[in-house]
C-alpha cells in the first residue's frame, strides 16, 4: 500500500511535475484527493484575495520630496563651495611645502658656506659690529 502524498509532491503535482505513479496514487486515495483540493481551494483564495485588495501606489509625502530635494541641493552647493577650498588648501599646503622646503635648503646651504662654525657666530658678529 502506497504512504500518502508527501508536501514536496503535492507542490510538485499543483506545478505539473509529477510523474505517472502519483497520479496513479491520487487516483486511488481519497484522502489525498481531499488533501490537494483543499491545498488548490487555498490557493485560489489567496490568489483572489491578491487580485482584489489594490497594490497601494508608492508614493512619498510632498514635504518629504521638497525635503530631499532640499537635501540634494545642499549638498551639491556645499560640494561646489567645498571644492575649491579643498582645493586652494591643497595648493597652499603644497606651496608651504615648497616654501619650508626652500628654507632649509637655505640653511642647509648657509651652514655650508660659513666660513667659521656656528659656535664661534656670536664672536664674529661682535668683530663685526666693533669694525662698523
Ligand atoms: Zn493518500
Amino acid at each position: 500500500m502506497n504512504s500518502h502524498l508527501s508536501l514536496e509532491e503535492i507542490c510538485r503535482w499543483l506545478s505539473g511535475e509529477c510523474g505517472e505513479d502519483v497520479e496513479e496514487r491520487i487516483r486511488e486515495c481519497p484522502a489525498c484527493q481531499t488533501e490537494l483540493r483543499q491545498f488548490r481551494n487555498a490557493l485560489a483564495g489567496f490568489r483572489i484575495s491578491l487580485e482584489q485588495v489594490p497594490v497601494p501606489a508608492v508614493s512619498y509625502p510632498r514635504s518629504r520630496q521638497t525635503l530631499s530635494r532640499w537635501i540634494l541641493a545642499t549638498a551639491a552647493l556645499s560640494l561646489m563651495v567645498a571644492a575649491p577650498v579643498y582645493w586652494n588648501a591643497r595648493q597652499q599646503r603644497a606651496a608651504e611645502q615648497a616654501k619650508a622646503d626652500e628654507l632649509l635648503l637655505e640653511r642647509v646651504n648657509a651652514s655650508l658656506s660659513r666660513s667659521v662654525p656656528a659656535s664661534m657666530e656670536p664672536l664674529m658678529q661682535l668683530i663685526s659690529k666693533e669694525n662698523q
